[in-house]
């Protein structure tokens, strides 16, 4: 989609700090980290939301998560305890309309979240 923020980080066309890739999924630092491991991992096939992914490709969301957890390896928090979110709508805080989970750890992570 060409007016969406993360297609445009799959295209190259926007600046991110990428800290993981396969061939369907992207995963990039948070420009407003949340937690000291704060990545973002997105298909890089435009779905606006969790359940248009679940709905459209059960395949790639099963990537999606296999990433979001590689990236938790990779970034020391896997052991620990780490948490993957997908806000899914405006009700629950999505703000940008391309699939995403965030992978947050490094910190003691409080439940329920606000
Ligand atoms: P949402 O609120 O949709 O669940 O999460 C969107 C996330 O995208 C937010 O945590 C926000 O900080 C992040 N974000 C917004 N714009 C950019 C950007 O241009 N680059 C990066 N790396 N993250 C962004």
């Amino acid at each position: 989609m060409t007016d969406c923020l993360f297609c445009k980080i799959v295209a190259k066309e926007i600046q991110a700090e990428i800290v993981y890739e396969n061939d369907g999924a992207l995963a990039f630092r948070d420009i407003n980290p949340q937690a000291p491991t704060h990545v973002l991992v997105i298909p890089k096939e435009h779905h606006a939301d969790a359940a248009a992914l679940a709905r459209a490709d059960q395949g790639l969301a099963d990537e999606v998560l296999k990433a979001a957890h590689a990236v938790a390896v990779q970034e020391g928090v896997a052991d620990e305890g780490y948490r993957v979110v997908f806000n899914t709508g405006p009700g629950a805080g999505q703000t940008v309309f391309h699939v995403h989970a965030h992978v947050l750890g490094g910190r003691n992570l409080t439940w329920p979240p606000g």
